[in-house]
């Protein structure tokens, strides 16, 4: 039972604070949470001791949610490389391939509104002498393809853009992307942390080389995610950067985290079998709640594209308010980011809103809603009925 249980909800509310921010985590579906349970007590096994029974059955629960894992993005179970998250993904993507094919050349090609994971590591390679190109973005967040051909040269390595945005939703042409990569003879890697649970992605039909994902962002839990290593066609070789036993074809060794590599496998296997019905569903909850807005207020401008976005995605400036401070009077009531949780830290202007050219006044405007599964259309009602009325204060005392 939620603490929140105690309190009352008015009617029809998931829970207080309404949370609308499941870019950032989502909470673990309790079908995830159940297949977890056994694997932290019963069957506990360290799937790399399999000269008994516990040992065995983890192996087994492993490969179990390798499959299920394979199975989300249409690979091969032995092309997943299971490891602590998104930001490790990226991490070992960029750096593995960078150490791997360093002789072939020094450059990689990336973009601008790409998660702090794949920024810094490839800021990283820049700080060792790597050349790194950031690909700029139009106003509603898409790489153009002409830009991407353009710079590619006999020396780039890799290419990194992300599949879809977890600040303002929008979705990459990621086919068009994988099929320019390839004809350059380029590995292709995005993170696609945010696109696996909306969307159909189909690592061989897009070009795929290198794909990173991550547990707590689709109903699994916190400290768990995937990388995707193409076998064949061509064969991917990364160069490890966690050095130990040799676990996981060497690629990345350690104990692997049973529990949670079960929770990542079942969530996997929810977010296959219910994504198209549940981004359907989401989506004409975050329509309400735009259209909503919109008629309750003057000057809403949205933020990346109109129709190329995640359907639980929505990114709007406000204007004449400070969003932060928006979100501070608001937080008893709803959950919400002004930009990514990474940035958050540090009060900056969020990178993303700032390079589609609109200036760092409409960034501190700005306000994302991240909806999902839980989310009721009570919640989008009350939401708005909050947000107005905050709005609208802010904005009497920005004219008083
Ligand atoms: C959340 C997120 C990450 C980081 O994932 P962790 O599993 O929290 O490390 C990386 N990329 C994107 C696009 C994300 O949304």
């Amino acid at each position: 039972m939620h603490p929140q249980a105690k309190k009352s909800i008015p009617d029809g509310l998931s829970r207080l604070p309404v949370y609308m921010d499941h870019h950032a985590t989502t909470p673990v579906d309790p079908r995830v949470v159940e297949a977890m349970l056994p694997y932290f007590n019963e069957h506990f096994g360290n799937a790399a001791s399999i000269d008994h029974e516990y040992g065995a059955e983890a192996a087994h629960a492993v490969e179990e949610a390798r499959a299920q894992v394979a199975r989300l993005i249409k690979a091969r179970p032995d092309e997943i490389i299971f490891t602590s998250g998104a930001t490790e993904s990226d991490n070992l993507a960029i750096l593995g391939a960078a150490g791997q094919y360093s002789k072939k050349g020094r450059h990689i090609i990336t973009c601008v509104t790409e998660h702090k994971a794949v920024l810094d590591s490839c800021q990283f390679l820049a700080d060792g002498g790597w050349k790194i190109t950031y690909l700029p973005v139009d106003p509603y967040g898409l790489v153009n393809p002409n830009d991407l051909r353009g710079a590619i040269t006999n020396e780039t390595v890799l290419i990194s853009v992300m599949a879809a945005n977890n600040e303002i939703g929008t979705i990459a042409g990621i086919a068009d992307i994988g099929r320019i990569a390839h004809e350059c003879e380029v590995l292709f890697h995005t993170d696609a942390t945010q696109a696996v649970g909306y969307l159909d992605l189909d690592v061989e039909a897009m070009g795929i080389d290198l794909l990173s994902l991550s547990a707590h962002k689709i109903y699994g839990p916190q400290g768990v995610g995937a990388l995707f290593v193409r076998k064949r066609q061509p064969r991917v070789r990364l160069q490890p950067q966690v050095h130990g036993g040799g676990h996981q074809r060497g690629i990345r060794s350690g104990t692997l985290n049973l529990p949670g590599i079960v929770g990542l496998g079942r969530a996997a296997d929810l977010a296959r079998k219910e994504r198209e019905v549940e981004a359907k569903r989401v989506g004409g909850l975050r329509d309400r709640l735009l259209d909503r807005l919109k008629s309750e207020l003057d000057c809403v401008e949205l933020n990346g594209h109109a129709s190329e976005r995640l359907p639980n995605n929505l990114s709007v400036a406000l204007a004449g308010i400070e969003s932060r401070s928006l979100l501070v009077q608001l937080k008893h009531d709803v959950a919400l980011s002004t930009g990514s949780a990474c940035t958050t830290a540090k009060v900056e202007p969020s990178h993303v809103i700032l390079a589609l050219g609109f200036g760092e006044t409409r960034a501190h405007q700005s306000v994302r809603f991240g909806l999902g599964r839980e989310n009721t259309e009570a919640d989008v009602d009350f939401v708005v009925a909050k947000l107005s009325a905050g709005v609208r204060r802010l904005r009497q005392f920005a004219v008083a």
